[in-house]
């Protein structure tokens, strides 16, 4: 009998799980459907009861990431340092949380031979720079946030944060006009750059010219201006999709234990960015 599994959230129309996660169950073997579920935030509790419990598993996006996890059996650690859930595994009646996003990230990272080291530098402070910025403190490599400057309370609030729950976390930040210097990797975590303001790029050429590694989180394009311009500079760059194929190869492993060959992830980063284009 085929096992069961869907992505919910709301609204949901635009989701690529489905895309992603079918592929991986095939590449597996594994006889699965995998659905896509819009819940209403005043349904999550009737339908978790009478819809997720009886499903193996499923992968969760905004807004019901935190709000999931009261009725979850457990979590797993880093779930709870995060205070997010984006998978869910039933297994004889007991549901467990993971968030996959920052081992998503690591391994988009390793696979791109993009190091954690030297001087790293985020651009932005919102949701997927506090996923990164955690990782990259959890190695214990010091980091500067890059913003603008209207966001420089958002930058506090979200140090202040990072400084509560990490031992002695070496973090500052600066405004991306200010930056200077050699940088070593740099990663991009705000939406400049993405569909449709494709021209635009976070940072000065001058600037991108002294970056020798560069990761961009945004998946659409597949290559941004920034991720082009480094290439021709001949850096090391990655663009967000293999994050965004990694988080979703990291929910198999919670699932089923699957493990996957690199170059058919790398496959699949390819064909979910055709799939992406043709959308
Ligand atoms: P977010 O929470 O809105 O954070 C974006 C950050 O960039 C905020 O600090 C925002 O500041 C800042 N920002 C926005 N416009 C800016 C500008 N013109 N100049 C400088 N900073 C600017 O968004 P997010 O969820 O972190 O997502 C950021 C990007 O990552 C998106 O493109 C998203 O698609 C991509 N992403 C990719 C993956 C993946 O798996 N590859 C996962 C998650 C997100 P304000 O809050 O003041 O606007």
């Amino acid at each position: 009998m085929s096992k069961k599994y869907a992505v919910i959230g709301h609204p949901i129309g635009h989701t690529m799980s489905p895309f992603i996660h079918k592929r991986l169950f095939e590449l597996y073997g594994i006889d699965a459907e995998y659905g896509v579920l819009d819940i209403n935030p005043v349904n999550l509790e009737r339908d978790y009861n009478e819809i997720l419990k009886s499903l193996d598993g499923y992968n969760i996006t905004i807004p019901h990431k935190q709000a999931i996890i009261p009725f979850l059996d457990g979590i797993d650690s880093k779930a709870k340092m995060y205070g997010s859930v984006n998978t869910v595994s039933n297994n004889d009646g007991f549901s467990k949380g993971y968030t996959t996003d920052p081992d998503g990230f690591l391994k988009a990272l390793e696979y791109a031979k993009i190091p954690i080291d030297g001087r790293v530098v985020i651009l932005g402070c919102g949701g997927v720079a506090r996923t990164m910025a955690y990782e990259v403190l959890l190695k214990g490599v010091p980091f500067e946030f890059a913003i603008r400057a209207e966001d420089k309370e958002m930058a506090e609030k979200l140090i202040s944060e990072i400084n509560q729950t990490l031992d002695n976390p070496k973090v500052s930040y600066i405004t991306i006009p200010e930056l200077s210097g050699d940088i070593n990797t740099l990663i991009n975590a705000t939406p400049i750059g993405m569909s449709p303001n494709t021209d635009s790029q976070p940072i000065s050429d001058i600037q991108l010219k002294k970056c020798a590694n560069v990761f961009d989180a945004i998946y659409n394009p597949l290559e941004t201006k920034l991720i082009k311009n480094a290439k021709k500079n001949g850096s090391n760059a990655e663009g967000g999709m293999s994050m965004l194929v990694w988080q979703a190869v990291v929910s198999h492993y919670h699932w089923d234990k699957s493990t996957y060959d690199a170059g058919d992830i790398e496959k699949l980063c390819i064909d979910a960015a055709k799939e992406l284009m043709s959308r």
